[in-house]
């Protein structure tokens, strides 16, 4: 009874929060472009979607995706070896304990007429099962704890899925060791499916039952006599043998039961199969309803993801349809860290220290913005850097496991934080790549509105710097201009990415390069995009360069950083002179 009324609510939990959470697909706005999406036009659009895929040529995609890329993980296995295999075990383990033991009275007992759980091969199966989830929650503890994926994160979530697991998988097989030694298990069982009251009998049973199926009885020890044994077997045969497979058939059960042997029968006293009935239970009810809500949602939501990967084309595909799909990208994300690890801002992230540089880390972030939690000012600005000094380069969509088009979830929200006028100031310029993207959809006197607002700031930062006190601060005589400036057409394409910042050999010498400095290679080159040349040519900076190049090596927008530096320098001189 108590069973029925948990599994009955668990799965009613489980079944509205799946509901819910696939209704949110419909409903969220991730950025700008779906931010005059109405929920019912992309049900209905979804609706559409799916019908011209079932019955068009695309339907072939779809299988193709469903084989390659939701069954054999073909995409986790080009990256890792290992985590595919752990990928693999938890997956394809999880779901087969799910299907054949927790759902067995729907599921397996409707398809096999003689199921029986304590019957081969489903006891083998059973522990089969397990067995690959342990080895996979082994190898994500180990990837995680001792090999240290680099850039990899480990946040509460991953701990809720792992923990969760491991209780669900390690109360199993312990319930299933200490009940194989049980001798109150054995009476209970006696008492309900055994013909006779004979004791002599009974106790023959019992004791074929302590030779062979490792039951630890407080009354009858070996060695046995073969006479004693034989009545017993005779006896199982009649009652027992139907339903019952010898226990070293469970054998991570049997393994345990060997183990604790030795106290097996004060563990029966103690009530230790009860207690952890309960643990296995519980642990199996609570994560199957919190599973919606969890981390864990992702094994539904990453094959949805490869699907409609598979089957949508950009530029193409209805915009409705892609607000829907950059939702469900966001339950979509299992956390794994690819992303990070191929992310070409990660060098921001090792000079910076600030994770939601990485790709994994924004998505955390994006999830709990578009859900509508609040953000405390500093994780704002963390945010705000971590998207701004994304470099567009597209690598995170290359390599990520579930599908996910994260290029233009950044480029989405970098327009969305953009319109609603939180730019970092001197990062922004006019010629901002984003901008530059999304100018046709634009009003024309949208496009410069927060281009002014961070020229101001800048200003105002400039006259601040002008004010301290430094000996290597040039004020122009504000004749400077762009045109006199050779190369000025290179700086153009700069978008605030900020790896000539991070790469500098000097900037890398302080612990605050600001202070030091003045303004930073990046900075220097959004002075410029924003017409202030005056501003340019004033930071120490430029006289502490040593001209390495690495800065206009590592420029993903191939900005002549270095020579524009040097040729900073000489309009600087100029000016002294000639002021
Ligand atoms: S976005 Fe993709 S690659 Fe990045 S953490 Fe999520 S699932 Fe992994
Ligand atoms: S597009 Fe941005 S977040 Fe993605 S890998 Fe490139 S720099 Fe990193
Ligand atoms: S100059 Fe290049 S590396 Fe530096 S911020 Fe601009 S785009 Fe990035
Ligand atoms: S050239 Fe100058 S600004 Fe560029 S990385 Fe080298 S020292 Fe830094």
């Amino acid at each position: 009874m108590v069973f029925s009324v948990l599994l009955y609510t668990s799965l009613a939990i489980f079944i509205i929060g799946i509901v819910y959470k696939v209704s949110t697909w419909f409903s969220r706005k991730v950025g700008i472009s779906s931010r005059n999406t109405k929920t019912s036009g992309r049900v209905f659009a979804g609706l559409k979607g799916i019908a011209g895929v079932i019955f068009g040529p695309k339907i072939l995609d779809l299988l193709k995706a469903f084989l390659l890329d939701v069954i054999l993980q073909r995409r986790i296995l080009k990256e890792d070896f290992l985590r595919w295999l752990m990928h693999m075990l938890i997956y394809g383990g999880f779901m087969l304990l799910l299907l054949m033991h927790a759902l067995d009275r729907f599921i397996t007992a409707k398809l096999f007429s003689e199921y029986y759980s304590t019957l081969n091969p489903f006891m083998f199966l059973r522990d089969l099962f397990g067995l690959m989830v342990v080895v996979g929650v082994v190898i994500a503890i180990y990837r995680r704890a001792i090999l240290r994926v680099p850039r990899m994160r480990t946040n509460a979530m991953d701990r809720y899925a792992i923990i969760i697991m491991a209780v669900v998988m390690l109360s199993g097989i312990f319930l299933e060791g200490i009940k194989i030694t049980s001798h109150s298990e054995f009476q209970r069982m006696v008492e309900n499916f055994s013909d006779t009251d004979d004791e002599e009998e009974l106790k023959a049973l019992e004791s074929y039952w302590v030779q062979n199926f490792a039951v630890v009885s407080p009354d009858v020890k070996g060695p046995f006599s073969e006479e004693v044994l034989e009545n017993g077997f005779e006896l199982h045969d009649m009652s027992c043998a139907a339903c019952h497979s010898r226990p070293q058939w469970a054998f991570t059960g049997y393994a345990v039961a060997k183990a604790v042997s030795p106290v097996a029968v004060a563990l029966d006293r103690m009530g230790s199969v009860s207690f952890l009935w309960y643990v296995h239970i519980l642990a199996c009810f609570f994560g199957l309803a919190y599973l919606p809500f969890s981390k864990m949602f992702h094994v539904i939501a990453t094959p949805v993801s490869l699907l409609a990967k598979a089957v949508m084309e950009p530029g193409t595909s209805d915009p409705l349809n892609v607000a829907t799909r950059q939702a469900m990208e966001l339950d979509a994300c299992m956390h794994c860290g690819t992303c990070s690890l191929r992310c070409s801002a990660s060098t921001a992230f090792e000079a910076l220290g600030n994770e939601f540089i990485l790709p994994g880390e924004k998505m955390v972030f994006l999830k709990r913005l578009v859900a509508g939690k609040t953000l405390s000012p500093e994780e704002l600005k963390a945010i705000q850097e971590g998207i701004y000094v994304c470099t567009n380069c597209d690598r995170c969509t290359v390599v990520c496991p579930a599908g996910i088009n994260l290029r233009d979830l950044w480029i989405n929200v970098r327009e969305d934080l953009i319109q609603r006028a939180v730019p970092v100031p001197c990062v922004l310029s006019p010629y901002s790549f984003v901008r530059g993207l999304n100018r046709e959809k634009l009003q024309p006197y949208d496009y410069p509105r927060p281009v002014e607002g961070a020229k101001e700031a800048a200003s105002k930062d400039f006259q601040n710097l002008m004010d301290r006190s430094r000996p290597l601060h040039f004020k122009g005589n504000g004749s400077s201009t762009l045109e006199k400036l050779p190369d000025a057409e290179t700086f153009a394409y700069c978008f605030g990415c900020q790896n000539c910042t991070t790469v500098c050999p000097v900037v890398g010498c302080y612990e605050n390069p600001e202070e030091k400095l003045g303004l930073l290679p990046h900075q220097i080159m959004c002075c410029l995009g924003l017409g202030l040349v005056d501003m340019a040519t004033g930071p120490r900076m430029l006289w502490d360069c040593v001209t390495c190049y690495q800065c206009q090596e590592h420029c993903p927008q191939k900005v002549k950083v270095a020579d524009l530096l040097y040729r900073l320098k000489n309009l600087a001189v100029k000016n002294l002179r000639s002021s």
